[in-house]
């Protein structure tokens, strides 16, 4: 097939030509000074996106390792744990803590939903000796496209002194999230999702009140300590052999992060989504989640009655060489999943709109023809008209 893959999955997501090149040289001694330079700008760069100016940990691993680093690090085996989940990702939290043998408590609301923060502050409230240690949730569920409003959450928590741990993996750079403003005390990010750079690293970014609940624990973990980690930080270094292609790439795609700017980034993720869901809708399709939950990073689409959603995945891979994703466990064949976080642009939703369209068309599901471009088109240029109102 002609052409570049399209590849419009929550993960991994498209990565820029210029952070393929960076990735794309020597080898150099990470204990040198030229590794010292790339560590001390990066761990600044990723604690900007942040919005925190407290501690960040990078970690050679995909999003779970940072998940886990989060459990071990914070969570002590016997904890009270408190786990608000929204859908697979918020299950794999709470399994995680279960697994480090916290009592875990899982609070879940209906895919596609969000969470409420007023039944998050009745258990809070009923929860008088404070025997609740932690509360665990997901800032952009990428299996349903439901995202939590954290800051609503964080704020309904009161002043109850659980920590509160956040999976943003694929929220972070693309959806905003001020982690020493709202007062969020473990936030875990990952590489592969907004930050544009291949899967493989972990960011575990925690204040000083997680800092101190690590020191209070009688027993914690090797590989994962973030105590050993910062030790080596202070040195521009990490304890164990970093992924150095990696580093090269995270550098250079903190630098595009910075020429564009955190707030246009966000801006232009709210835009991907009006987009995929306005033209969506103009094809007579139905979305999963309501408008005040939706996701600026992925869009949930249902499938139309009688026709799997696995099968217009196949003829957009067959015909169009366009990847979008499936549906996770209950919602498998159900829904496909457009991922529109990172290195996007509007034509690349247009395109893949358009290809949606004709795939309708040709497994003869009845819509009108023309409808769902003309609508992307519409949004791209009313998007253009605030641009260059605001320029
Ligand atoms: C992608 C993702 C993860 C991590 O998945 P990995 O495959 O381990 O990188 C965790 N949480 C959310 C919400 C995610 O989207």
């Amino acid at each position: 097939m002609n052409g570049e893959q399209y590849l419009l999955l929550p993960g991994p997501t498209p990565v820029p030509e210029r952070v393929v090149r960076a990735m794309n040289r020597s080898m150099i001694n990470h204990r040198g000074p030229e590794f010292k330079a790339i560590h001390d700008e990066v761990v600044e760069g990723v604690k900007k996106i942040y919005h925190t100016n407290q501690h960040v940990v990078i970690y050679p691993s995909s999003g779970t390792g940072g998940l886990e680093a989060a459990v071990a690090n914070f969570i002590a085996p016997g904890d009270r744990v408190l786990a608000i989940s929204i859908g697979v990702f918020g299950d794999r939290f709470a399994d995680i803590a279960r697994a480090f043998g916290a009592k875990v408590e899982q609070l879940s609301f209906p895919w596609g939903k969000r969470a409420d923060p007023a039944r998050i502050k009745e258990k809070l409230e009923a929860d008088t000796n404070h025997e609740i240690k932690a509360i665990l949730m997901t800032h952009n569920e990428t299996s349903t496209g439901a995202y939590n409003d954290i800051k609503a959450i964080r704020k309904a928590m009161g002043d109850h002194p659980a920590l509160t741990l956040v999976d943003s993996v694929s929220g972070l750079a693309a959806i905003d999230l001020k982690m020493d403003e709202w007062g969020l005390d473990v936030v875990v990010s990952g590489s592969q999702k907004a930050f544009m750079i291949p899967p493989g690293l972990s960011f575990l970014a925690f204040n000083d009140r997680a800092l101190e609940v690590h020191r209070k624990r009688s027993n914690s973990c090797f590989y994962w300590n973030v105590e050993t980690s910062l030790e080596y930080q202070a040195k521009g270094q990490t304890p164990f052999t970093p992924p150095i292609s990696l580093y090269y790439g995270l550098q250079e795609a903190l630098k595009m992060i910075q020429e564009e700017g955190i707030d246009q980034i966000t801006a232009r993720h709210r835009h991907y989504r009006k987009l995929v869901r306005d033209s969506v809708r103009a094809m007579g399709l139905q979305l999963l989640t309501d408008d005040e939950a939706a996701s600026p990073a992925v869009t949930s689409v249902l499938a139309p009655e009688g026709i799997g959603a696995n099968s217009i995945r196949q003829y957009m891979l067959e015909k169009f060489n366009i990847v979008i994703a499936g549906g996770q466990k209950d919602l498998d064949d159900v829904i496909f999943r457009i991922g529109h976080l990172g290195y996007i642009r509007d034509l690349d939703l247009l395109t893949v709109i358009t290809a949606l369209e004709i795939t309708l068309l040709q497994l003869n599901v009845p819509i009108q023809q023309g409808a769902g471009p003309r609508k992307a088109q519409e949004c791209i240029i009313e998007r253009l008209g605030d641009i260059e109102r605001m320029e």
